[in-house]
């Protein structure tokens, strides 16, 4: 395994549409061993394959029990509302205010292509929604009401 790289938000690979993974092979289970590291090392909830540069549709969810690998995921129920601070590792020590459904649930193909569902609340939710975004080339600057102010985010 190896660290990769967090593009900057600035990166042009931030904002392209992924293509969808077609091979379950050795590059997309080393893609996906690289990225849990990254992750792990950068102290995130989620991580999308555009922001280390590649521009497949893979992201990972930390959702507190796991980290979900998800390829080829989509939508496929959202329910609820919610408000609140969201951050994104290429963005590093801003927060903006995003509403994300409270309740999402995802569709997705694991690293040797198997379909499953999962789902989750909250935090998680949040998290798949920011993620798969990043799928499409959609940063949450783009969704957010407005950046928090250092006030805001002392008063947390
Ligand atoms: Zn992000």
């Amino acid at each position: 395994m190896a660290l990769r790289k967090i593009l900057n938000v600035r990166e042009s690979a931030l904002h392209k549409t992924c293509k969808c993974v077609t091979n379950f092979d050795d590059r997309l289970h080393r893609l996906l061993d690289d990225m849990k590291e990254t992750l792990a090392d950068a102290g995130g909830v989620g991580l999308a394959a555009p922001q280390v540069g590649i521009l497949r549709r893979v992201v990972l969810v930390d959702n507190g029990e796991e980290v979900l690998e998800l390829v080829n995921p989509e939508l496929v129920e959202t329910s609820g509302e919610q408000e609140g601070p969201e951050g994104c590792l290429s963005l590093p020590g801003k927060y903006g205010l995003v509403k994300r459904p409270m309740y999402a649930k995802v569709r997705a193909q694991d690293r040797n292509g198997n379909w499953f569902e999962t789902d989750g609340e909250e935090l998680t939710a949040r998290c798949f929604c920011h993620e798969l975004d990043h799928l499409d080339g959609i940063v949450y600057t783009e969704v957010m009401e407005r950046f928090l102010t250092d006030e805001e985010l002392e008063a947390d």
